[in-house]
């Protein structure tokens, strides 16, 4: 597998925000978000077989693993990975751009949904049906660049119901639009989602 970085960190956005976790970024993207803070992904990484990368997650010794990228499932050996560290008792939580389908990865897992909205330059390139295959156990994040992507997202949430079947977490673009702001669009709108804060942006833990 091509894998960018593994390390030990805080987990810096989702419901599981602030625990410890072990941080696996695998290389390769297939969107361009016009937001995106880890372009140093988008090429490079080392190639490394699947026991290597496990054996490295293990002497970490934390239990929550975050598989990330770039964009993970772009690579072929990334459902296997998941299988393999469910299967040693990690808790495997698996941030996908949302472009792909999410129906390999292992239902044991949790799904970190990135709905991309009109300000990322990336909504027309989502993968329709994994909506409707997101589990309660799941997350949806939307990542909000301005007022419109608010719109978009609340629209979206309502239309498909989503508050209902899962956890969705509105997060705004840091220097972009200002977290007071977005909560007082959330308590203005009663929406039944949680204000998502980036935390890598105020800690640095590498
Ligand atoms: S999907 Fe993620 S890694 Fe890829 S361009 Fe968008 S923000 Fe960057």
């Amino acid at each position: 597998m091509n894998v960018c970085e593994i390390f030990p960190t805080i987990l810096g956005e989702s419901s599981r925000s602030g625990y410890p976790v072990v941080l696996v970024r695998l290389a390769g993207c297939n969107l361009r978000c016009r937001y995106c803070d880890t372009a140093y992904a988008y090429s490079g990484g080392q190639e490394l077989p699947l026991p290597e990368i496990a054996g490295q997650i293990r002497g970490l010794g934390i239990s929550l693993v975050l598989i990330t990228g770039g964009e993970p499932l772009l690579q072929a050996e990334t459902p296997a990975l998941i299988e393999a560290l469910l299967d040693s008792g990690f808790t495997i939580l698996v941030e996908t751009n949302g472009s792909l389908p999410i129906s390999t990865i292992d239902p044991r897992a949790v799904i970190i949904l990135d709905q991309k909205c009109p300000g990322s330059g990336m909504s027309d390139r989502m993968d329709p049906a994994n909506l409707d295959l997101i589990r309660p156990h799941d997350e949806i994040k939307f990542v909000l660049y301005d007022s419109d992507d608010y719109s978009f997202a609340r629209d979206l949430v309502s239309k498909k119901n989503l508050a209902r079947r899962s956890q969705v977490i509105f997060s705004p673009v840091h220097g972009f639009l200002p977290p007071q702001t977005l909560a007082e669009w959330i308590l203005r709108d009663r929406l039944p989602v949680r204000l998502g804060i980036q935390l890598h942006h105020h800690i640095r833990v590498k």
